[in-house]
């Protein structure tokens, strides 16, 4: 059998700063002081904070060890279903640096900042042309923040017809932001199950669909890996009720230069720009959730907007039905160069590539494992594919046995328990920037996996056995969460 990759190595324990150092150890010579000292007054400024005393080596050992703790898509495979996790190219780092862009403040009057306006302008363009809708605004942080403004849209939209209504339908194969975001909008959220082949069927819509129905929001591809096959025909019968549809379009890296969404139904969609326009995420840090529509909700949109007049960029405010700011400023401009920078390195064949080479990369896995692992759908998948651990269950072994495995392993586990209508889901995302040599230890790996899952299962009970933390007591660490160390 083949020797599986480890993660063991020189990976340091490191304590808190405060446990480190020296009194009077500093990092930075201070310039000879010309003026009386005097003492902090603590009436004014408080208690003198306790700060650490440290010289540049301990500040730059503890976090460079700090980091090798961490694990990222520049470390190995990081195949999180519903999170693209593709590998970022550092050019769009490089440009995101240009000192012109960090410099830039965003009070600066737009005739000092017209390259920047023209990105935004620029990208707003190519992202309509990239999902077939007419108009996007850059301002969300996130997807989730774009599924709520997309809300807001549909929300104003109807008002402005003197509507008001009261529910939302969303799918079972919905992210679970769908139901939270409509709820933000003060809707109520309805359930819709998807059928056997696990995408939505239009009569499971039609059912429930009604003139107090606002409109629909479909993840697609959904969370289970499929494309909508039916978003047509469902998008009339809501629209026949005056409903309208939204869809969340955090997977569009499977459909990229493949599907155009305005043309299928779709009235508003958010995109993910740290997912499919490659950013790096997934430690919190700035997102871009871009919110594209059609004609109708345009008037809607957040304000204040980059136009055109001459070749000249200028940001208007003028739009008297806009539902306002969601953002400060303009949203996370970082974001927006890299996604520019990325669309322009690749160019229209090369994200259809990418969508093409997503697919193959989930499907290939999805066959080589499908003997492996239970699959509960057993059909072509877009961008992901998600298995269960049914057959593991006679070993006492469960997808989180199997996850933490993966990690003694050299792999960071797939998306677990995720979607909900799979008990026990284990849905990998491979994306298009790995390797078949990759894959092909992935699939090796989770091979050996199931092996010893009937021969030696405690291997996977006692998993991770090779990672700086262990298996975690995981209710008493959500319940009693230790914070200091
Ligand atoms: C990631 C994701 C979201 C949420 O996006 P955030 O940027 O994390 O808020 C919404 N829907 C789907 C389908 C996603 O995959």
């Amino acid at each position: 059998m083949k020797e599986i990759l480890g993660t063991t190595g020189l990976v340091m324990n490191e304590p808190l700063l405060w446990e480190k150092g020296g009194n009077g150890r500093c990092g930075f010579s201070m310039p000879r002081r010309d003026v009386e000292s005097s003492p902090i007054d603590e009436g004014l400024v408080g208690p003198v904070p306790d700060f650490p005393e440290l010289s540049e080596v301990d500040v730059v050992r503890h976090y460079t060890r700090l980091s090798q703790w961490n694990y990222g898509v520049d470390t190995g495979m990081y195949p999180l279903g519903s999170c693209t996790m593709k590998y970022n190219p550092k050019v769009n780092e490089k440009y995101a640096s240009l000192p012109g862009f960090t410099g830039a403040h965003p009070l600066l009057p737009p005739s000092m900042v017209q390259g920047a306006l023209k990105l935004m302008y620029d990208l707003e363009r190519f992202l309509s042309e990239i999902t077939g809708m007419d108009t996007t605004t850059l301002q969300p942080a996130a997807g989730a923040q774009g599924e709520l403004m997309g809300t807001m849209l549909i929300y104003a939209f109807l008002r402005s017809k003197g509507e008001h209504r009261s529910k939302f339908l969303i799918p079972d194969t919905a992210h679970g932001t769908n139901p939270a975001s409509v709820s933000l909008c003060d809707f109520h959220p309805i359930p819709v199950k998807s059928n056997e082949d696990g995408i939505l069927s239009p009569e499971a819509v039609a059912e429930v669909m009604d003139e107090d129905v606002a409109g629909i929001l479909v993840t697609n591809p959904n969370t289970l890996g499929f494309f909508e096959e039916n978003i047509r025909e469902i998008g009339e019968i809501v629209h026949g009720k005056g409903g309208l549809v939204y869809c969340d379009g955090a997977n569009m890296n499977a459909v990229m230069g493949i599907v155009e969404m305005g043309k299928i139904g779709v009235d508003v969609m958010h995109l993910n720009l740290h997912k499919t326009f490659s950013t790096p995420h997934g430690g919190g840090g700035p997102g871009s959730g871009p919110v594209c529509v059609k004609k109708h909700l345009e008037p809607f949109l957040p304000v204040p907007r980059v136009v055109q007049e001459e070749g000249t960029y200028r940001l208007s405010s003028e739009y008297p039905d806009s539902i306002g700011k969601v953002h400060g400023f303009y949203g996370n401009f970082g974001v927006m160069i890299k996604a520019y920078s990325y669309i322009m390195s690749m160019g229209p064949e090369n994200l259809k590539k990418a969508s093409q080479l997503a697919v193959l990369n989930a499907n290939y896995v999805k066959e080589s494992l499908k003997t492996v692992f239970n699959l509960p759908y057993d059909r072509p998948c877009m961008h992901e594919c998600v298995f269960s651990d049914k057959k593991l269950n006679v070993h006492k072994i469960t997808t989180l046995d199997v996850a933490k495995r993966l990690i003694d392993c050299g792999f960071h586990p797939p998306t677990i328990y995720f979607p909900l209508v799979v008990p026990g889901a284990i849905m990998v995302e491979p994306t298009e920037t790995e390797s078949k040599e990759t894959l092909d230890e992935f699939i090796e790996t989770c091979k050996i996996i199931a092996n010893e899952a009937e021969e030696t299962p405690d291997l996977l009970h006692d998993a991770p056995k090779n990672a700086k933390v262990q298996r975690l007591d995981e209710v008493t660490a959500a319940r009693q969460p230790c914070l200091a160390d």
